[in-house]
C-alpha cells in the first residue's frame, strides 16, 4: 500500500509498505527503496517475529511519543504538526538538511517559544556535518533551545566518539544512522561514542535483538529511545509495545508519533494523544486498506520479499 504524507519527510511524498496478518495479528514489512536485499532481510525478520514469533505482551497501555517537525517549515506549518501533537514531553526537529543553518536556528528558537519549559526539544541532523563544523554549530543549537540531545550531528562512529568527548557538559549526543545493525550498536558503545542509542524496531530486526543491545546500553549507562522507520500504524504499535517492553517504568519519550505525519494512516489507532501511543496490535480498517491499496507496486515487492525470505533460509 501507499499513504500520501503530509509534508515531504526523507525525501518522499508517500510512503509504501506490506501489511500481511500472522497468527498473532497484523504485522508490517516496509524497508525504504534504496535499502539492499541484506538490510531488508533484517527488516523481514521482524516482521515474521511479530506475526507470526514470541513478542512480549506490553504491561502498560502507553508509551510517551515525541513530536516531530520535519525541516525547513515557516511557523505556520510548525503550528500545524505542534497542533497534532499536544501533551508530548519532548520535540524533535529535523535540521540540517535542505534549511541553512539560520533558519534552522531559527526553527529552534520558534519551537521553543511555542513549548512549555518542562517540554525538551532534541534535533536531528541525519549525518548531515563534519567533525569541525558540529563542534562550532552545535552549541548554536543548544542556545537556541536544544535541551535533550543532538542526533547523529556526524556520520562515523570516531567522529562522533570525538565530537562528545568534545561537547561534554554541552548536550548528550544521540546514535541513529550509527545503529543500522545490532553490531554497529555494539561498537558505539564500546567507543563511547554515545548518551542515547535509537533503536528501531524492523531495521534492527525485531524484539529480541533491540532488547538484548537495550540491556548492553543499560550496562554502559547509556539510554535508549524507540524511534519509528516511519512506518504505517501497524509497524508503530510493534515499536510501541518494544518501547513497552524495554522499559515500562519511565519510558524516554520516542519517535513513535509518527503516524500524525501521513494525511491518513490505516488506522487512527496510533496516533498521538496527549503525548502518548497505544501497545496494542493495530487491525487495519478495511475502507483504509483498500483506499490505499497500490496493485501497480504489488510485483516489485513480491520479489522483495522472495528475495528476503530466501536470505533468511539460509
Ligand atoms: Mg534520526
Amino acid at each position: 500500500m501507499r499513504l500520501p504524507l503530509r509534508n515531504r519527510f526523507r525525501g518522499l511524498d508517500s510512503r509504501e509498505a506490506v501489511l500481511f496478518e500472522g497468527p498473532n495479528g497484523w504485522t508490517e514489512f516496509s524497508p525504504f527503496d534504496d535499502y539492499s536485499i541484506d538490510q531488508a532481510t533484517r527488516w523481514l525478520k521482524a516482521s515474521l517475529e511479530y506475526g507470526w514469533g514470541e513478542t512480549p505482551e506490553p504491561t502498560i497501555p502507553n508509551v510517551p511519543v515525541n513530536a516531530t517537525i520535519p525541516g525547513n517549515l515557516n511557523p505556520e506549518k510548525i503550528d500545524a504538526v505542534l497542533a497534532k501533537f499536544t501533551g508530548v514531553q519532548a520535540v524533535k526537529i529535523k535540521v540540517g538538511g535542505d534549511s541553512s543553518h539560520s533558519a534552522d536556528l531559527e526553527v529552534i528558537r520558534y519551537v521553543r517559544s511555542q513549548l512549555g519549559e518542562n517540554v525538551r526539544i532534541r534535533v536531528d541532523l541525519n549525518a548531515f556535518l563534519d567533525l569541525d563544523t558540529a563542534t562550532d554549530i552545535v552549541p548554536e543549537y543548544v542556545e537556541a533551545g536544544v535541551d535533550d540531545y543532538v542526533e547523529q550531528p556526524v556520520a562515523s562512529v570516531p567522529a562522533l566518539a570525538e565530537l562528545r568527548r568534545r561537547l561534554a557538559g554541552v548536550v548528550r549526543i544521540a546514535a541513529d544512522e550509527s545503529v543500522r545493525r545490532s553490531a554497529d550498536a555494539y561498537q558505539v558503545l564500546l567507543a563511547e561514542a554515545a548518551d542515547v542509542l535509537v533503536l528501531k524496531w524492523q531495521p534492527l530486526g525485531g524484539f529480541e535483538e533491540c532488547q538484548r543491545i537495550a540491556r548492553a546500553a543499560a550496562k554502559s549507562g547509556v539510554s535508549v529511545t524507540v524511534s519509528s522507520a516511519l512506518e504505517t500504524a501497524v509497524g508503530l504499535a510493534a515499536g510501541a509495545r518494544l518501547a513497552a517492553s524495554i522499559d515500562s517504568e519511565t519510558p524516554t519519550p520516542g519517535g513513535l508519533g509518527t503516524s500524525a505525519l501521513f494525511v491518513s494512516d490505516i488506522s487512527e489507532a496510533v496516533l498521538p494523544n496527549a503525548g502518548v501511543v497505544s501497545t496494542a496490535r493495530v487491525i487495519p480498517e478495511e475502507a483504509a486498506l483498500e483506499e490505499f491499496s497500490a496493485p501497480d507496486i504489488r510485483t516489485k515487492w513480491r520479489r522483495r520479499i522472495s528475495a528476503c525470505y530466501r536470505k533468511l533460509e539460509v
